[in-house]
């Protein structure tokens, strides 16, 4: 948060020092305050986010969902936010087998969009993005693999960190914030988070939700 709020400090003093005047150079300078602003209107918020979900003041509208349907739905949501990009080429597939979750939809959209546009990001184009699943007991286990970056041992561990990146030089604008949202969500429907990854070959991310129970299973 410190960077963009000096940066745009620092922009507004030289355009009081006169700057001003030199209508190019202040035009230059607004944009890059408004992208500044920008940044700083995403970080507050997501950070807002995280403390309402962590303090457990959000409540969760939990429903029965088929899984496969709304993987699809966030491999499209992500497909179309990368047309443009040279990360267009990435295939996305979506290999899960048909099982029944307990989450609110939007909330299993925002785990999926987090995960694969962080695939998308650490993978190159010619890479391969897979999202699968399998059932352990009353736990439905969802895989997010990509053939990425891989993330070293020493990093493991934090990854799940608020404002941890393994590369902080990386000018991509991530905050960090990203998997610390994942993991409080899925801890707010009583899943878990894991991560397992080989550095050069690629990383798998693991979430759990509760097994959406049948209408018979309710009765009983
Ligand atoms: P934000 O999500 O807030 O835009 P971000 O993507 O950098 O920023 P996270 O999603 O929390 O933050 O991820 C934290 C860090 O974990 C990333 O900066 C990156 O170093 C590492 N990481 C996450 N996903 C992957 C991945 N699929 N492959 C390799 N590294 C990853
Ligand atoms: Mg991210």
């Amino acid at each position: 948060l410190r960077s963009p709020i000096a940066s745009v400090k620092a922009m507004v003093e030289v355009l009081q020092d006169g700057a001003i005047n030199e209508n190019d150079v202040a035009l230059d300078f607004l944009q890059r305050i408004s992208r500044d602003l920008e940044r700083m209107t995403t970080l507050v918020d997501d950070l807002l986010e995280l403390s309402r979900i962590e303090s457990g003041q959000e409540s969760f509208n939990i429903e029965t969902l088929e899984l496969s349907p709304v993987v699809g739905e966030a491999i499209s949501l992500v497909r179309d936010q990368n047309r443009t990009g040279i990360s267009s080429r990435v295939t996305l597939i979506n290999d899960t087998t048909n099982m029944d979750v307990m989450v609110e939809r939007g909330r299993l959209i925002q785990i999926l969009v987090n995960l694969l546009q962080n695939a998308v990001k650490f993978t190159s184009p010619v890479g391969e993005i897979k999202i699968s699943n399998n059932l352990i007991d009353e736990f439905v286990e969802i895989h997010v693999s990509d053939t990425g970056s891989g993330i070293s041992e020493d990093h493991v561990p934090y990854v799940f960190e608020r404002f941890y990146k393994v590369d902080k030089s990386r000018s991509d604008h991530g905050t960090g914030l990203g998997l610390a949202i994942v993991k409080h969500l899925v801890q707010a429907h009583g899943g878990e988070v894991g991560l397992s990854s080989v550095e050069g070959e690629g990383s798998t991310f693991t979430f759990t939700l509760p097994l959406g129970k049948t209408e018979e299973a309710f009765n009983n």
